[in-house]
């Protein structure tokens, strides 16, 4: 296609070029040396850009768009708040917020029962961590290597991957473990059950080293996300529920990228049947239509605050075009069967055609997920396991994955890769269709990864 498409009040894809390069201070990114695509429109699974090139999200926008693109019924029930009532402090109540909060409350585990929100993933985190260490008395927490919690000062302090580094020294207090990854494994297990219980034994070992007296919370990622979809080993989660019981230690399950319906469960914890503390929740909570996050929160940990003031807050805390959203996103869900839709998509498409193309391309080294929560880590060699480029590769160095990607986008797939990885992270409405035509791109464009084992 050879449209010119225009967006906004009909700019024309130079002119928002133009003002993006000038006036837009991009995330993550070495400013001069960034060209974003910009995107003129986006349907279902798929974007559009101002050329009419359309492409497969195999991204969900930074694993966000859960429900897809331009949903008419979430879009529908935001223009409907809108012209009814757009702002309402967190002093005041407000039906969209409490609604939100019930259904939320509903679809948790146990007896997680309040809502705090927040406008992002970050933000929950920041005030989870604050009523761990309010109930507790205690101030250090326990944050695993090989996770992602946010970019505000509290949440890349609690951050185990590069992403760090340039923020440090972060927060006083975080004190860092291990969690299990069977492909990589810290502990040399050679099972997941070794695996699992190494790691278990690990993570006492650290909290009684620190003085399990001092330790406020442990906070994980329920399935890693960005440091490479690692699922935790059976018995790992109920195990880091019982030494957090054992010790009074507050339980964060971290459910940002995992939550609403990403693992084919409302919860990722509900794979396992474990009831943390507290979750962090954003992204998928309504696709990112709206800024919004939050935390839920067991009744045990609500008491602490009941007759205590909680010191913490944000003017924009429920925001009623967001909690309107959230409601009408969790009725869809409900409606359209979504979370089944994921987990059945995960379990009979993508995890065998993923497991296929392993069989093909000597450059896939593991490949791991559930739900539509996928990963497929790549490898120069399998047999030693070397990374397709190395850890934390920049510039020439990540040559191969650069070239990876590419080779997808001029196909019309985009894709989400970070390190050595491409994750296979549609929204979770995708059809099975639209995977399968995902994945014959990915086929394709791991030949070129393919030139690069030895
Ligand atoms: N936690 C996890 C697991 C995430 O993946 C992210 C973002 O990707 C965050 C927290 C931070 O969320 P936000 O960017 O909304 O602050």
């Amino acid at each position: 296609m050879t449209d010119t498409l225009t967006g906004l009040a009909g700019a024309s894809e130079e002119q928002v070029r133009r003002d993006d390069r000038a006036h837009v201070f991009h995330s993550w990114s070495a400013q001069g040396l960034i060209d974003p695509l910009p995107i003129a429109s986006a349907e279902g699974s798929y974007f559009t850009d101002y050329n009419g090139n359309r492409y497969l999200d195999f991204s969900s926008q930074l694993v966000n768009v859960n429900i897809g693109y331009q949903h008419p019924k979430l879009v529908a029930a935001i223009q409907e708040q809108a012209a009814r009532l757009t702002t309402v402090s967190p002093a005041f109540a407000n039906d969209a917020r409490s609604e939100a909060a019930r259904l939320i409350a509903e679809i948790a585990p146990g007896d997680l029962n309040m809502v705090f929100f927040t406008n992002g993933g970050a933000e929950a985190n920041e005030n989870a961590l604050r009523m761990a260490r309010l109930h507790t008395g205690r101030h250090k927490v326990l944050a695993a290597y090989r996770s992602y919690h946010g970019a505000t000062a509290g949440a890349i302090a609690l951050t185990g991957d590069p992403r760090r580094w340039p923020s440090e020294p972060g927060m006083p207090g975080v004190v860092r473990y291990w969690g299990p990854y069977p492909y990589r494994s810290a502990f040399h297990a050679t099972s997941e059950a070794e695996e699992s219980e190494r790691a278990l034994q690990h993570l006492r070992d650290v909290i009684m080293v620190e003085g399990p007296q001092t330790v406020a919370a442990v906070i994980l990622e329920t399935v890693v996300g960005t440091n490479g979809i690692l699922v935790p080993p059976p018995g790992y989660l109920q195990g880091v529920r019982e030494i957090c019981d054992e010790f009074g230690i507050v339980m964060i399950a971290d459910e940002v990228m995992a939550g609403f319906g990403r693992c084919g469960e409302w919860f990722a914890v509900d794979h396992w049947g474990v009831t943390p503390d507290l979750i962090t929740f954003a992204k998928g909570v309504n696709s990112g239509y709206v800024p919004l996050g939050g935390v839920v929160i067991s009744d045990r940990i609500a008491a602490t605050f009941s007759e205590r003031p909680y010191p913490g807050g944000l003017t924009y805390s429920g925001h009623p075009l967001a909690c309107a959203s959230a409601v009408a996103s969790i009725e869809i869900f409900r409606e359209e069967g979504i979370v089944e839709h994921a987990r059945a998509l995960g379990e009979e498409v993508i995890g065998p055609e993923l497991r296929a193309l392993a069989e093909r391309h000597p450059s896939v080294g593991d490949v791991r997920g559930l739900g539509v929560f996928w990963a497929l880590e790549l490898v120069r060699d399998r047999d030693t396991r070397e990374p397709l480029v190395p850890f934390n590769a920049a510039g020439a160095d990540a040559a191969p994955m650069n070239e990876f990607a590419a080779a997808c986008k001029q196909r019309g797939l985009w894709p989400f890769t970070h390190f050595n990885r491409t994750h296979v992270v549609p929204p979770c409405t995708t059809t099975a269709d639209e995977v399968r035509e995902g994945i014959a791109i990915l086929d394709e464009a791991l030949a070129v990864a393919d030139r690069h084992t030895t």
